[in-house]
């Protein structure tokens, strides 16, 4: 039997709402609506957006914007019994995130370990906060996606047999969920899902996700 890996986003799968949209509307520096529509359109590529949007904000209100985030992001239901479930079934979770390193790593501090954890990272040594891209497409992805989930999969599966099930939410998780075995979707992602007849299931809660990785798992037994 290939073994099951999990790769679970972060932004609004995890968390109940998008983390980079809460610190732009909070501090709401001027222009990032447009930059914001731009990115839903597709008419710039993700990485180029979101560094857009944090080149608005200054380094110096690093901590003001971390303590936001951190006290913001709620927590989907069922997470922790969720990552619990995986260590008992010896399942891989990694976590890939399109968010920025300083308010993931905290966010999810007190679930981890993970089998890895993939987001973009910051640099504040500037006037400007910056973003930088350790995750970037392989030479298979052309999406300019910044933290690529489809090349992550394509690294950690390398030589593998595995059963890979991708859960998300949004636009960004589209690519990964195309080459999925099974998908976990709610909101924007499990429309897609449907409409380009990938093999999905729909969640609410991270109950949800336990039961259906369970049947999954019976399934191929
Ligand atoms: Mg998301
Ligand atoms: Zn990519």
């Amino acid at each position: 039997m290939s073994k099951p890996i999990i790769y679970c986003d972060f932004d609004g799968t995890i968390t109940e709402s998008d983390n980079i949209i809460a610190i732009m509307k909070k501090f709401n520096p001027p222009g990032w609506e447009q930059i914001k529509d731009q990115i839903l359109a597709q008419e710039i590529p993700i990485s180029e957006g979101v560094g857009k949007l944090f080149a608005k904000l200054p380094s110096a209100m690093r901590e003001e914007i971390t303590r936001f985030a951190i006290e913001n992001a709620k927590i989907r239901e069922g997470f922790a019994e969720f990552v619990n479930y995986l260590r008992e079934e010896g399942i891989p979770l990694y976590i890939v995130s399109g968010g920025i390193d300083f308010f993931v790593i905290p966010i999810l501090e007190k679930y981890g370990p993970f089998d890895g954890l993939f987001c973009n990272h910051s640099d504040f040594s500037g006037e400007y906060i910056k973003i930088l891209w350790p995750h970037e497409c392989d030479s298979l992805c052309k999406n300019e996606c910044g933290c690529c989930k489809p090349s992550i999969i394509r690294k950690v599966t390398k030589g593998k047999d595995s059963y890979n099930i991708v859960i998300g939410d949004s636009v960004t998780d589209l690519e990964a969920a195309k080459q999925a075995d099974f998908v976990l979707a709610r909101d924007f992602l499990e429309a897609k899902c449907a409409e380009w007849g990938i093999h999905h299931q729909g969640f609410t809660t991270f109950y949800d996700c336990i039961e259906a990785i369970k049947n999954r798992i019976e399934v191929k037994k």
